[in-house]
């Protein structure tokens, strides 16, 4: 192999490696993502119109496209059918994490009414933890359907052709 020949190479590796890491290096996390309602698609815009759950009515009222990249929301009717699965998932996992500390600080007894004062807590926390169950089903189930990128970002506004008559 010729001198420069190897130094083009070089210079490709070197090249790639440093746009693989700026690639992943600005890519929004993904947990912060999730836990803060963002487009899975861009991890910037939100996924809700209403920042707080209040007014609880319009708690799940989503945007047609996220407002930063124009990822469509709602992939297709009744896309979000789906949820009621990941939100009784979620259901589970808050009733597991109570049992673990409950467990581990209170202890499980009949003699002292303590099984009844875990599921006490744990039924008062799953109603009030309900919109924001409800909410994050949503969110995790957008996250496995669109990956981050998947879509070409498109300004707001800027809409799909559509035909005109
Ligand atoms: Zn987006």
């Amino acid at each position: 192999m010729s001198g420069s020949a190897f130094l083009q190479r070089t210079e490709i590796k070197v090249t790639f490696a440093i746009n693989f890491y700026n690639t992943m290096a600005n890519r929004p996390s993904l947990l912060p993502g999730i836990l803060g309602m963002k487009c899975p698609n861009c991890r910037k815009g939100n996924m809700y119109i209403n920042k707080s759950i209040f007014p609880l009515k319009e708690m799940m009222h989503m945007p047609e496209r996220c407002p930063v990249c124009g990822q469509k929301m709602e992939l297709e009717v009744g896309f979000y059918y789906g949820t009621g699965y990941v939100s009784y998932a979620l259901s589970v996992g808050v009733a597991i994490f109570n049992a673990a500390w409950f467990g581990f600080f209170v202890g499980f007894s009949w003699k002292n009414n303590s099984i009844w004062w875990y599921l006490g807590i744990t039924v008062a926390m799953l109603l009030l933890l309900q919109p924001l169950l409800m909410r994050y089903s949503r969110v995790l189930y957008l996250y496995m359907f669109v990956k981050y990128g998947s879509s070409p970002h498109r300004p707001p506004g800027q809409e799909e052709q559509t035909s005109v008559e």
